[in-house]
């Protein structure tokens, strides 16, 4: 078994663990499990009940608010094929896995069918779509985590989708990078610098603390990628301008573009993370009063329509 493979497997799971843990007894069990892993967990300051780590993983009760919804972002309505969604012109995303290295508590897809929607197990049908469609030039890996799929795996998946003469850029969206920093092996590298396709890849960091030394290390590694950031914009977590600054900063020095900044998805359990819009363009308006242009994400929604919303 390789070293990422070890670490995925060091994992704090429910609430038991996490409060062994931690020494604590904040964390109780909900309908979305907890997962975390030990190199995230050793991230996190244990004398901080406030760390921004801890708070991303921390399930907590919130009240009953009807604009929550199970599926915020109603994916599966664009989904022409199982495993595939098609909402934008140009590009296709495929759920290559239902695995996450960490359950995030924002997340929008917590509630996802991932049991109907495998891109690998229905490829047949997949491939017969993708064919047809040559407006689409861009195809993006997502799930749970692509990165969850072996070197072996995600090399055939890509040798597939070379295959297709109209696509031309692959774009891989990871948490499980940053997470388990080990995820970024050698073999990964060269199949994106082999790949005929441009390749970006974009990581998901909310906050600073994230990017450990080994993440900017083994980041570093990868050749042939333009690397991009997506963040989600979370109370309690990276809703002020000191830690947007930071986070686009140190970002950069590892080699890595912001490009997104999410306003959350109301999903059902999220409620606590949630930031409002008109605090949300005053931090963007702050962020690009202070850092060059090149540094200041895009602020946007997803609305489930079909296109994001620019908020700016
Ligand atoms: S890694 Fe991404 S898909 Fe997985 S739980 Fe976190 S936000 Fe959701």
């Amino acid at each position: 078994m390789n070293q990422w493979n070890q670490q995925a497997r060091k994992v704090l799971k429910g609430a038991s663990q996490s409060n062994e843990f931690f020494n604590t007894q904040v964390f109780s069990d909900h309908k979305f499990p907890i997962k975390i892993p030990l190199e995230y967990a050793q991230l996190i300051d244990q004398n901080n009940p406030n760390d921004p780590l801890l708070k991303q993983v921390l399930p907590q009760t919130s009240d009953v608010n009807s604009a929550y919804v199970s599926s915020p972002l109603n994916d599966e309505q664009y989904s022409p094929v199982d495993g595939l969604i098609h909402k934008y012109p140009n590009r296709v995303l495929l759920i290559t896995s239902q695995v996450c290295a960490i359950h995030c508590q924002y997340c929008f897809r917590k509630n996802f069918d991932y049991t109907q929607h495998d891109a690998l197990s229905n490829w047949l049908a997949i491939e017969a779509y993708i064919e047809k469609q040559l407006a689409v030039n861009e195809v993006i890996l997502s799930g749970g985590d692509p990165l969850s799929l072996s070197d072996e795996k995600l090399e055939q998946l890509i040798k597939k989708i070379e295959n297709f003469q109209h696509i031309t850029t692959l774009r891989i969206h990871s948490r499980s990078m940053v997470v388990i920093p080990s995820r970024i092996t050698a073999k990964l590298s060269k199949i994106l610098t082999k790949t005929r396709l441009k390749v970006v890849l974009v990581t998901h960091i909310n906050h600073a603390n994230e990017l450990s030394a080994a993440f900017c290390k083994n980041i570093a590694k990868i050749e042939n990628a333009t690397l991009l950031n997506q963040s989600v914009l979370l109370k309690g977590v990276n809703d002020d301008l000191d830690t947007l600054t930071k986070l686009s900063l140190e970002l950069f020095s590892a080699g890595i573009l912001p490009y997104y900044l999410h306003m959350l998805d109301k999903v059902k359990g999220a409620e606590h993370y949630f930031v409002t819009d008109e605090k949300a363009l005053k931090l963007h308006r702050q962020l690009q009063a202070k850092l060059s242009g090149y540094l200041v994400p895009k602020l946007v929604r997803d609305q489930g329509e079909s296109a994001k919303t620019w908020l700016l």
